[in-house]
């Protein structure tokens, strides 16, 4: 057992509200590539050229083939992934009343899909449909979301697609149903809701984001600034490494769930 994880189980235990902000190494070891990884399919797409296109439906519609393989990477990577033991261990904290809000930059749903309820996806979702129209919501299963999928590759496979039309499904309404997703440039979503908690927060427990994406990066920076406890769990030194009070230099899915069994003996000798 880590000295470092007996400490910040210590300072969870006696914390008023404790709020998580978790980034792509939470689902590392989910298998989902991180975004600052060497491969993987972030690193064979470059923002750039993403943003000249207009986002990521303009780029699909400009670049077919490589939309099509951008696709089936998004496929066979979030659709096929399970939450793993770090998803696990954050929602037990919440079960347990030691977690009041879960902050994160990740798109894949596994948060949720792990049990968590009080979920802020920062970045938005592949597991939910928001209308350009009406501005409605849908949840989308993993079924579905790959079915969707396969048909966007079958769609841009004809060479027929012109306009975000020919590739989306439509809203009642008459609006296109678009990926929840926050394109790069986007506004964030959340980030009233994420402040909130952040300022509400005794302890903020930030795990496997290097701390380079804004305005994400930021809030562990406000926390600290009034005095909160930041601790980190990333195997790495990250950007928010000078920030934090405890540092636990470990991967999520063996470090959190030794952090929840040392909470609950905490909790229990008090
Ligand atoms: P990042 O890739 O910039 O940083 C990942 C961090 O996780 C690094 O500090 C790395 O050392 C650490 N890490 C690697 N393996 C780990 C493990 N097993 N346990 C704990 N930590 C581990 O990620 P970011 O800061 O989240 O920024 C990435 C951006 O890309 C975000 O905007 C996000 O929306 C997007 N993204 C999302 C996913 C996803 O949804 N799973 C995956 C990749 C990228
Ligand atoms: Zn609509």
């Amino acid at each position: 057992m880590h000295a470092t994880i007996e400490a910040a189980a210590r300072r969870l235990a006696d914390a008023g509200r404790v709020v998580a902000l978790t980034g792509a190494g939470v689902s590392a070891e989910s298998g989902l590539d991180t975004f600052r990884g060497a491969d993987g399919i972030w690193a064979r797409f470059d923002p750039d050229e993403v943003a000249a296109a207009g986002g990521w439906l303009g780029y699909l519609i400009a670049r077919p083939w490589d939309g099509m393989e951008l696709l089936r990477g998004i496929r066979d990577a979030f659709g096929t992934a399970e939450p793993n033991d770090a998803h696990r261990a954050l929602a037990e904290l919440e079960s347990i009343d030691r977690l009041h809000a879960l902050i994160t930059q990740n798109i894949d749903g596994l948060h949720r899909a792990a049990g968590s309820t009080h979920v802020i996806e920062m970045h938005g979702t592949f597991r939910r449909k928001r209308c350009s129209g009406c501005g409605g919501c849908e949840d989308v299963s993993r079924e579905r979301f790959v079915a969707d999928i396969d048909a966007m590759i079958a769609r841009l496979g004809s060479f027929l697609v012109h306009h975000p039309a020919h590739l989306l499904d439509r809203c009642p309404c008459g609006g296109l149903l678009r990926p929840d997703i926050v394109g790069f440039g986007d506004a964030v979503h959340g980030l009233v809701e994420a402040t909130e908690a952040v300022d509400a927060a005794d302890v903020v427990l930030v795990c496997g984001t290097s701390g380079v994406v804004y305005p994400a990066a930021s809030l562990p920076e406000r926390a600290r600034e009034r005095g909160a406890v930041v601790i980190e769990i990333d195997p790495l030194p990250t950007e928010l490494t000078p920030l934090a009070d405890i540092s636990v230099r470990d991967s999520a899915g063996r470090a959190l769930p030794a952090l929840v069994d040392a909470v609950r003996r905490v909790g229990s000798s008090v």
